[in-house]
């Protein structure tokens, strides 16, 4: 019999069709993968011997304890040292491999030298005034920083404030300290207030917030649903921005029930509570919460004068499990903030953000490890992640560097002519503080009575390294610059 076009078409797709029910094509496959992972120009991994390390993360002010795996001198890995960390921390040491990574000098998005940006430098400083800002004050690097505005007429050294510290600038008005001394002893707290303040989301300290979190009592007022909401042990709705006025509620229902003594608010306990969207039982209730479950504290996520008072109503503020004052805090400095808007020029460090510069400042001389954002002025290269010394603020700890930075890159301190101090520890103790309330606050710190926009338009975010802020915030996890929490 003679084939037929019909069986040469039906022979031939039952052969390719059955090759699939054959090892041939998996094995192609698997072969072409293995030949093409040994091309000569795809990085390959480093084989050495596997070790872990300890070190700290110096990507925002939390510095949580880090445990390195290294191999063959590079990290291949990280987990937390006492806890766990943000998902940021997690995949830092990822980031020195970035794109994006800053190796040379960089001058109004061009190309430019180590000596050309120290000679402007140098113009800029014997033009003055010039600013050093440190986002990340107390460090053996503040030294140097202090040292030169000390040394270089006209010169001014600035700080960033950290979430904590500018909740807490009402608190040291009202006590007259400076407060770099003040802070939240949680680790005595029975019970938390906390008005919008997003502890769980990055307050704080991760590391911190989690090994507290099975024992302190947490209570949510928020207007919208967070994570620290979802997992507090109860949520009270509140109308947006209205967190000065369930404090003065709050004030009101604890001197009504004489669980406080002290001055009182000009607003009625009725208007405020209504302003607030709070009935006024649960407000009741609420006061005799916070009265019984002494030594207790309310956070409020931004500066508002009106929590601070109800803090000193509540007794919370110099007592243990309240705000409390430590020694061997950084000396007081300036806010960037505060900076006069003169500048001829401000060097910042590479713990300043991106979206954060001295108002006015004619010359920018930047530090940052990654491009990613303004580019004007100078873009100074500096070491990434554990690729120089990390000093923990709050213990004195220092954490020398595990890995080389790349060729081209310097510290703000070298370039400084400075040399990093032997690191000093810490002796932190709380020390005695008095704080008496004369008087109510007259107004919040927006000069509208209280009565605010939505928080999430005043948070200040962590301050993290350039990429990582960049990374924080277009990731939508936490509402930052104003921005809206995203499902
Ligand atoms: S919270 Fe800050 S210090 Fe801790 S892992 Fe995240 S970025 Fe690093």
């Amino acid at each position: 019999m003679k084939p037929t076009r019909r069986d040469v078409l039906a022979l031939g797709g039952g052969a390719v069709a059955s090759v699939f029910f054959t090892p041939i094509p998996w094995k192609l496959l698997d072969d072409a993968s293995i030949w093409t992972q040994n091309w000569s120009w795809i990085p390959q991994p480093v084989k050495g011997p596997v070790e872990w390390k300890e070190s700290a993360c110096a990507l925002c002010p939390a510095s949580c304890g880090l445990r390195v795996k290294m191999a063959g001198g590079y990290a291949v890995g990280l987990s937390g040292k006492d806890g766990a960390l943000c998902a940021l921390g997690y995949g830092a040491h990822q980031m020195n491999w970035h794109p994006q990574r800053l190796t040379v000098v960089r001058h109004n998005g061009q190309p430019s030298t180590w000596a050309a940006a120290e000679a402007a430098f140098q113009k800029a400083c014997a033009e003055g005034p010039v600013a050093i800002v440190d986002g990340r004050p107390g460090r053996g690097a503040s030294q140097v920083y202090r040292q030169f505005a000390e040394k270089t007429p006209g010169a001014l050294y600035a700080v960033i404030r950290t979430p904590e510290e500018e909740a807490l600038r009402p608190v040291a008005a009202i006590a007259g300290v400076p407060v770099e001394r003040l802070g939240y002893d949680l680790e005595n707290t029975k019970l938390v207030l906390s008005l919008s303040a997003p502890l769980l989301e990055g307050w704080g300290g991760p590391q911190r917030v989690q090994r507290l979190w099975p024992a302190m009592q947490i209570i949510q007022a928020e207007a919208e649903l967070s994570r620290t909401g979802t997992c507090a042990a109860r949520r009270v709705q509140i109308k947006p921005g209205s967190e000065a006025m369930l404090a003065m509620a709050l004030a009101h229902a604890l001197l009504d029930e004489k669980l406080a003594t002290g001055p009182r608010p000009a607003m009625s306990l009725a208007e405020a509570a209504a302003l607030a969207g709070v009935e006024l039982d649960e407000v009741k209730g609420l006061a005799r919460t916070l009265a019984a479950q002494r030594p207790s504290v309310v956070i409020s996520a931004r500066p508002e004068p009106a929590v601070a008072a109800l803090n000193v109503l509540l007794g919370a503020v110099g007592a243990e499990g309240g705000i409390v004052a430590r020694n061997g805090a950084p000396a007081p400095a300036k806010s960037m903030d505060e900076l006069p808007g003169t500048l001829r020029a401000a060097l910042l460090d590479s713990t300043v953000p991106w979206d954060r510069r001295p108002a006015g400042a004619q010359e920018v001389f930047r530090f940052a490890a990654w491009r990613g954002g303004d580019e004007q002025g100078w873009m100074l290269p500096a070491p990434g992640f554990l690729e120089e010394a990390t000093d923990n603020p709050a213990t004195g700890a220092r954490a020398e560097a595990l890995l080389k930075p790349p060729a081209g890159v310097k510290t703000t301190v070298a370039f400084l002519g400075g040399e990093l101090p032997a690191a000093q520890p810490v002796e932190s103790a709380i020390v005695p503080l008095t704080c008496k309330l004369a008087a109510w606050p007259s107004a919040a710190p927006n000069g509208q009575d209280g009565r605010t926009a939505a928080w999430t338009a005043a948070w200040t975010p962590a301050v993290l390294a350039p990429l990582a802020t960049k990374l924080h915030q277009e990731s939508k996890l936490m509402p930052a610059g104003g921005g809206r929490r995203q499902a």
